[in-house]
């Protein structure tokens, strides 16, 4: 019961690391505010932590629209008076180096993994301030660190993302709050499953090449970021403050060995 009685918002919580984080913070005895755009997949998160005994509603909400975040914050302060945790975790991928990317695609990525961040926290934050407490969650990905290729507008997101975040916690460390990052490597979501099944011809081989990157040897699970995540929204992390934190099987520091 590492978050009991915590209020905690997870954006993208349908699916993949955000689904596995609700899980997991379900069980640790958090009320769990799940958001996501399908419904669907939304409100089998909340029931499904419901079922194992744990408290969730399901929200959605665009994260990059603000007439639709705002309505979700407010619900949430009037259901359960305040939000102890913000997890930005929603985002999308964006596939090629810069020439191929159509300027659509580049503003759809930008919209939804930095903007998706924003505004988010732009409406939590108040609310924050005024208890002089709180832990937002940014998602980055070790992507922002090394690069890689044929991903020039995620791996800007996520630069931006991880630079937001110390920003943001020079800002709001008067206030209590702490604001740190996550920096996952290649988790296996359907999020990388799809990009392996469109983007090769034998995903068992690019699986093999994507291990290979690794000092781990392994591809990550989303239960592996979610303990990540469950560290930073817990009180454990308190003198955690504008950090990175890596759960990479190794890939950032190892890039050289
Ligand atoms: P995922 O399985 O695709 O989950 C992302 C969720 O976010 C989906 O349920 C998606 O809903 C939702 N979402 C997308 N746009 C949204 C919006 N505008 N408003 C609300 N929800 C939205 O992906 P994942 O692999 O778990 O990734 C989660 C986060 O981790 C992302 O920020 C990703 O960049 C980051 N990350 C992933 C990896 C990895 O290897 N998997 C590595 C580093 C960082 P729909 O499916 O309905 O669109």
């Amino acid at each position: 019961m590492r978050l009991k009685d915590k209020v905690i918002l997870i954006t993208g919580s349908g699916s993949g690391i955000g689904r596995s984080t609700a899980l997991l913070f379900g069980e640790e005895g958090a009320k769990v505010i799940v958001n996501d755009l399908s419904e669907e997949k939304g409100e089998e998160t909340a029931a499904d932590i419901r079922a194992a005994g744990g408290e969730a509603v399901y929200y959605k909400a665009d994260v990059t629209d603000p007439a639709s975040v705002q309505p979700m914050v407010d619900g949430v302060i009037a259901s359960f008076g305040h939000i102890d945790v913000l997890f930005n975790n929603a985002g999308i991928s964006g596939i090629g180096a810069l020439h191929e990317i159509e300027p659509e695609m580049w503003d759809k990525v930008v919209n939804v993994n930095v903007r998706g961040v924003y505004v988010p926290s732009k409406y939590v934050l108040p609310y924050m301030m005024e208890r002089r407490s709180g832990s937002i969650i940014n998602m980055s990905s070790c992507i922002a660190e090394i690069g890689l290729a044929r991903r020039a507008v995620y791996a800007a997101t996520k630069g931006a993302v991880l630079s937001l975040t110390k920003s943001m916690q020079v800002d709001y460390a008067p206030y209590n709050i702490r604001v740190n990052a996550l920096l996952p490597g290649t988790i296996m979501t359907p999020f990388v499953e799809n990009y392996l099944r469109t983007s090769y011809a034998d995903p068992e081989e690019a699986i093999n090449g994507l291990k290979s990157r690794q000092l781990s040897g392994e591809i990550g699970l989303p239960e592996d970021v979610a303990k990540a995540a469950l560290f930073l929204a817990s009180d454990e992390s308190k003198f955690m403050m504008g950090s990175p934190l890596y759960i990479d099987g190794g890939v950032v520091f190892g890039k050289n060995a």
